[in-house]
């Protein structure tokens, strides 16, 4: 099996957290152990990272493009998190099943470690998952701004935890992954939960107006889905399917999003909000805005849109 590993920012201006450590400092040590790991175990090992970057989507690019060009099997993003100093554990993003597939038993290995268990969630808001060909999983070791986790922490220790889950056998019954469920994941798309969306994430209809909680697509909701499709940069058909409902759902959910690791919808509907450019990319222009929103809304301007953020954001 041929394995991407990709170590997680260290090419500056594509930086990362800074907590009680340095997340470039954490994910290059983890990282580069794991590779020596798996390099040693006899998988052919990709190192994704590149050595230079112009700017954070140049990153974020070239390191799809070098798993892509050299169709690895399965891409593996090392990152650390970092919120509130509070928040602790390990979470692993996924896109596919085949994906999720892949993240549960690296969960399992490093919760074992100690580390509170996030869960396998969907990472559609990352671009090296979005943009990758192949099954792709982007692990959030631990919290580098946690005191908790960052006395927990041995990279040795992550490292083979890693390369266990990664490498270990697959469980034997073909059972569901198991799954937490989100707003992501919720499959209602009736008009009724259309308009109570598009009234939370404050998408006027024509009049100016909320729109009306009646289940009932009427020009006024038609007006405010084609508003939302083209803010997040969907063909806007006025018609909201799959892709839209994805998008609401995304938003919804409320994913932890913060500079230089979140890009996509949830970005764009943020870029909206916030006036900043709409690019779907989380740089220091959105971050700057976001750290403005915060002051302005008495909350720490940290310039990390974490669940007091959205809850200030959505209704
Ligand atoms: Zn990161």
């Amino acid at each position: 099996m041929k394995i991407g590993i990709d170590i997680g920012h260290n090419t500056p201006p594509d930086t990362g957290a800074t907590g009680i450590r340095f997340e470039d400092e954490l994910t290059l040590d983890v990282g580069t152990r794991v590779i020596e790991k798996l390099k040693a175990l006899g998988y052919q090992v990709i190192d994704c990272k590149p050595n230079r970057a112009r700017s954070i989507t140049d990153s974020l690019a070239s390191r799809c493009n070098i798993a892509n060009a050299n169709r690895v099997e399965v891409f593996v993003s090392i990152h650390f998190n970092a919120f509130n100093k509070l928040a602790n554990g390990t979470e692993i993003f996924a896109m596919s099943n085949a994906g999720r597939k892949i993240a549960q038993p690296v969960l399992d290995e490093i919760v074992k470690l100690g580390f509170f268990n996030r869960g396998v969630k969907n990472g559609s808001h990352l671009y090296v998952l979005k943009n990758t060909n192949m099954s792709a999983i982007l692990i959030e070791c631990c919290f580098c701004d946690s005191r908790k986790d960052m006395n927990r922490f041995e990279a040795e220790a992550m490292a083979n935890a890693i390369v266990k889950g990664l490498t270990g056998k697959l469980p034997e019954s073909e059972q569901e992954v198991d799954r937490i469920p989100d707003e992501e994941d919720n499959p209602n798309t009736s008009v009724l939960r259309l308009q109570q969306a598009l009234n939370r994430l404050r998408i006027i209809g024509l009049n100016g107006q909320r729109l009306d909680e009646d289940g009932f697509i009427g020009p006024q909701t038609k007006f405010a889905i084609e508003n939302f499709q083209r803010i997040v940069a969907v063909q806007p058909t006025g018609i909201a399917g799959d892709t839209t409902w994805g998008a609401i759902n995304q938003i919804l959910a409320k994913r932890i999003l913060r500079r230089n690791h979140a890009g996509g919808v949830a970005v764009r509907y943020l870029q909206h909000r916030l006036g900043a450019e709409n690019d779907g990319i989380y740089g220091p222009q959105t971050e700057g805005l976001v750290r403005r929103f915060q002051q302005q809304n008495g909350l720490i301007a940290d310039g990390i849109v974490g669940l007091m953020t959205w809850g200030k954001l959505l209704g």
